[in-house]
């Protein structure tokens, strides 16, 4: 066993095979059973740690004028902070849907004095077309941004964020990407794709807890948004600028989540980095779903576009199959799946992510079918 496969976890927790909250190691948990002042120089070390450690998961450096910006609240919060602070005062927005995850940018958008977005929707199952978003932003020089999710975790697709970078940046329009499910447990090439802005959270593929969002940006495209931002306590530059003041954040931090994440943070390096990371995950969803087809379940995604981070599965017509049943009956079993999300089909996910190993994966397979064989049996 690896040092980083020895981390315990707690024996009294349920396993999560959802898409966050996620199961983490006792050791991040442990790291939160401190009090820190929110103007302590300890935690102030602690938050100067989180943002060069984020810059190094991204494959990025303030050198080369990124930054890493951790903002208090859930992920939709830290979208909503970017598209309140990013965006010119009148402007539109280009939003990709493919999932419940776009819509919710675009309800977001709706919202924002100023911004009038523009939806390009495909069916969840499939992603879209570079060629059509080309067309698109040729044809709308008043597009200032186009936002993407990267893994939709609604269906667990994969959106081609490499190829979208490159139309965005051929038209000089500001890239956006909520990365909240897949950043740090899918490779890519944060500057290659051509981001200017990405969010992710605490509690998704770094394994830590609740509590903050981040943002990864190119400098130079905050810093442009210096008078724009629609919110107070959501304005990214000055929360950018404050950390550069005295290094605290503006208002309450979210300490103990901090603390957890710093440790998540080392634990990622511990397991080999990003590559490790993203390998783990690509084989605790092979496993998912070669075990899932044998059992005869259908996967709702097709396999060239299917994320590692989480999987939808069709809900069976077999004579027999009550999904909250299922649920309820792995739950008592400690192992906690996630209801369908897509809009036309009646579906359940299974989360591949989080301090979840290829023989967690073996388990709940074996107590899948030993719920399906108990249902059988008592039809
Ligand atoms: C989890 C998630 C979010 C938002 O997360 P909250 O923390 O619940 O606000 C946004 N986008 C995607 C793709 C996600 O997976």
């Amino acid at each position: 066993m690896t040092a980083f496969e020895q981390l315990p976890r707690s024996p009294h927790d349920k396993l999560l095979f959802t898409p966050g909250p996620l199961t983490t190691s006792m050791t991040v948990k442990r790291a939160m059973l401190r009090d820190l002042g929110a103007r302590d120089h300890e935690f102030r070390r602690v938050i100067a740690e989180v943002r060069e450690g984020l810059l190094e998961v991204a494959g990025v450096s303030r050198a080369d004028g990124y930054e890493a910006i951790p903002m208090q609240g859930c992920g939709t919060m830290g979208l909503e902070a970017v598209l309140a602070s990013a965006l010119p005062p009148q402007a539109k927005l280009l939003v990709l849907i493919n999932g419940a995850y776009g819509e919710r940018i675009l309800r977001i958008a709706q919202r924002l004095s100023g911004v009038e977005p523009l939806a390009y929707r495909v069916p969840e199952d499939q992603t879209f077309d570079p060629q059509e978003v080309e067309r698109q932003l040729a044809a709308d020089p008043a597009i200032a941004m186009l936002v993407v999710v990267h893994c939709e975790t609604t269906s667990g697709i994969l959106n081609p964020i490499a190829d979208l970078g490159q139309v965005v940046r051929r038209h000089g329009r500001r890239f956006l990407v909520d990365s909240m499910s897949a950043f740090g447990g899918v490779e890519f090439d944060f500057r290659g794709c051509g981001i200017d802005y990405l969010v992710s959270s605490a509690n998704k593929c770094i394994e830590g807890v609740p509590g903050f969002s981040f943002v990864l940006c190119r400098r130079e495209a905050l810093e442009q948004s210096d008078g724009w931002a629609r919110s107070l306590s959501l304005d990214v530059l000055a929360q950018l600028l404050g950390f550069e003041a005295d290094g605290q954040f503006l208002y309450t931090p979210p300490t103990h989540a901090l603390l957890a994440f710093r440790q998540a943070l080392a634990e990622l390096k511990l397991e080999g980095g990003v590559p490790a990371r993203a390998a783990r995950y690509a084989r605790n969803q092979r496993v998912l779903v070669e075990g899932m087809r044998a059992l005869g379940f259908q996967t709702f995604v097709p396999d060239a576009l299917q994320s590692p981070i989480i999987t939808t599965f069709r809900n069976p017509d077999w004579p027999g199959f009550d999904f909250s049943r299922f649920y309820d009956d792995l739950e008592d079993r400690g192992l906690v799946i996630y209801g369908g999300k897509v809009l036309h089909e009646s579906t359940f996910r299974i989360g591949t992510i989080g301090r979840l190993f290829e023989a967690d994966l073996r388990a709940l397979l074996s107590a899948i079918e030993q719920t399906l064989e108990r249902h059988r049996r008592t039809l």
